[in-house]
């Protein structure tokens, strides 16, 4: 929920979308610590080496409190922090829409990473999140944030209003893949060994 009621859903307003002196006085900010994302990362002893001695903010989104009904659209920011766990970059969680039918459309402002897609069936796709550029993910993708670079993964959201969030199978097995810093210092994707058959 916001701090202060500007927006009128109702009749329109203009939001300061600037991050450090208009959105984040008026809206809220919900933060992922490392700690909140215990086996989401592939590499799990070097999860506990990290958390051992810190709780890093992983990522943080803002949110403006849409009135939930489909003919709103939800928006906000995103903001993935650069660093790894192992040699995983950091992360959002992830998660398809609870009404998997509903698309969304990411505008990166600034950093650079990619945004990775996978679909109930299995099909893959890791998309470059880059300034001016904006990502759509289709419906029925789950979508995930990954900061490959070396500063904050900034984007802007946009989803219809009531379409939710569904972790659940993102929390218990992954995605199919994982995105990882390679021997050359690029980002590549691997298979998650949790996918593996059994
Ligand atoms: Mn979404």
């Amino acid at each position: 929920m916001p701090e202060k009621k500007i927006y009128d859903w109702a009749r329109g307003f203009v939001l300061d979308f600037s991050l450090g002196d208009g959105l984040s006085k008026n809206a809220l900010s919900t933060k992922r610590y490392l700690s909140e994302m215990k086996g989401m990362f592939a590499d799990a002893a070097a999860f506990e080496k990290i958390t051992a001695r810190e709780d890093p903010l992983v990522y943080e989104f803002y949110e403006l409190g849409v009135p939930e009904d489909p003919g709103n659209l939800a928006f906000g920011a995103s903001i993935t922090y650069p660093g790894r766990v192992g040699n995983e970059y950091f992360m959002t969680k992830g998660h398809f829409h609870t009404i998997l039918e509903t698309a969304e459309v990411y505008y990166t402002l600034s950093g650079e990473g990619g945004m990775l897609l996978e679909n109930p069936e299995g099909d893959v796709s890791l998309q470059p999140l880059e300034p001016g550029k904006a990502v759509y993910v289709p419906k029925r993708y789950a979508h995930r944030s990954i900061n490959t670079g070396k500063t904050p993964l900034v984007s802007f959201f946009v989803f219809r209003a009531d379409a939710g969030h569904n972790y659940a199978t993102i929390e218990t097995k992954g995605y199919r893949k994982l995105v990882v810093e390679g021997p050359d210092g690029r980002p590549k994707m691997t298979d998650n060994p949790k996918w593996a058959a059994p």
